[in-house]
């Protein structure tokens, strides 16, 4: 059975101007909600279906900020409660200013065996702009630590489409990562969201936003770099060396159960999804007091295909014919075919004897393109 756990540490050092996730830099809170966090986890373990794990992956906030013994006690709640698949992978995504020898060994030592570091760029004045709490040199450093602690199974994040840099910025971030070889390569066009210092800013004028121009020039640079160097592109912001795909991430895209824990994170078993409260102080009180602290919604057979197809169709996987007409009924398949056709002739799609997949071109206007095959009603 593939199954997984999320567990979403909401603390962080400092404010990324650019962060929209949910997070607090109040560290003093951190025991409490640590605390109702594992009660959580004994109160939902039955939320799966069964008890097979086979991934388990430590996302924020920023997870790296645990010591080892706090980190232990939620891999230890989760081995009493769930049964994990002997090659369960187990990810922890970690600053680079947190990944010290010997925090390193630890991690390797309790089971750890993959690791997603927040590089997001090698150039300090723009790690500066961002306000991450590491430098260029740091961020270089936790890869080649990293390595050297025997994690062969790395991610590292970068983010392109910053304001103000040119193709040669961006050319040197990529040859610079490209060099270090990590397994897996997660690369995110910034996005300007509202309620984010950067937001505040471009919304008084004081900060442009990068130029559609730029977005695509350094995704297509993006693109060539990374296929020239034997990585696979299988999610639109994803791409990893050979077997070497995130199996945790690829149950979001996969719609395989997982289970959330901790302020903010979401649960999904198929046909239903919950997602807890996204505020620390709220999370504890509700869970000391036996009080709810999650909603819910049964997925309609509708949100169910539009889902199927934002996720499938975002991926190398793609979707299949054959599955949506036995699921949704052959007019629903009728009806995306014949977009999907129009797309074939437009270059924007291909398509073998089973799946159709967006090009790698399209991934730039996925989000446009497929609510294009969105439906409000299921025609029987
Ligand atoms: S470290 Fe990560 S989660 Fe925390 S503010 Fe920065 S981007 Fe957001």
């Amino acid at each position: 059975m593939k199954q997984g756990i999320y567990i979403h540490i909401p603390f962080c050092r400092k404010a990324c101007h650019y962060c929209n996730f949910h997070f607090s830099t109040l560290l003093k809170y951190q025991k409490p909600v640590l605390k109702a966090m594992l009660s959580e986890l004994e109160f939902q373990k039955d939320f799966l279906k069964s008890p097979d794990i086979d991934t388990i992956y430590f996302g924020g906030g920023t997870p790296s900020i645990l010591s080892l013994e706090e980190l232990e006690a939620f891999l230890s709640k989760i081995r009493q409660s769930f049964l994990l698949n002997p090659n369960t992978e187990i990810t922890l995504e970690a600053n680079p200013d947190d990944l010290t020898k010997s925090y390193l060994q630890g991690l390797q030592q309790m089971g750890i065996n993959r690791l997603s570091i927040g590089i997001q760029s090698f150039d300090d004045k723009v790690l500066k702009w961002m306000n991450r709490s590491h430098d260029a040199r740091q961020a270089k450093q936790a890869l080649e630590l990293a390595s050297m602690a025997g994690f062969e199974n790395l991610n590292a994040d970068l983010i392109y489409g910053i304001p103000g840099t040119g193709k040669n910025y961006w050319a040197k971030q990529l040859s610079t990562l490209l060099r270090l070889k990590p397994a897996h390569i997660s690369a995110y066009a910034l996005t300007v969201e509202p309620q984010t210092v950067l937001g505040k800013r471009v919304k008084r004028h004081s900060q442009k936003e990068a130029a559609d121009e730029q977005i695509a020039t350094d995704y297509e640079l993006l693109c060539q770099m990374t296929r020239h160097a034997n990585y696979r592109h299988y999610e639109i912001s994803n791409f990893a060396l050979p077997g070497c795909e995130s199996v945790h991430n690829s149950k979001y895209w996969k719609a395989e159960p997982y289970l959330g824990i901790g302020p903010g994170a979401h649960s999904f078993r198929p046909g239903l999804r919950q997602w807890n409260i996204a505020n620390n102080n709220l999370y504890v009180n509700k869970i000391k007091a036996g009080e709810s602290w999650y909603e819910g919604e049964t997925l309609s057979k509708m949100q169910q295909l539009n889902e199927y197809l934002m996720t499938r169709l975002r991926t190398r996987y793609g979707i299949h014919p054959v599955f949506i007409a036995n699921t949704w009924g052959l007019a629903e398949k009728n009806r995306i075919i014949n977009i999907l056709k129009e797309w074939l002739r437009q270059g924007l799609v291909q398509k073998d004897s089973s799946y159709w997949r967006l090009n790698e071109k399209a991934w730039l206007i996925a989000d446009r393109l497929i609510s294009d095959l969105f439906t409000d009603e299921i025609q029987e």
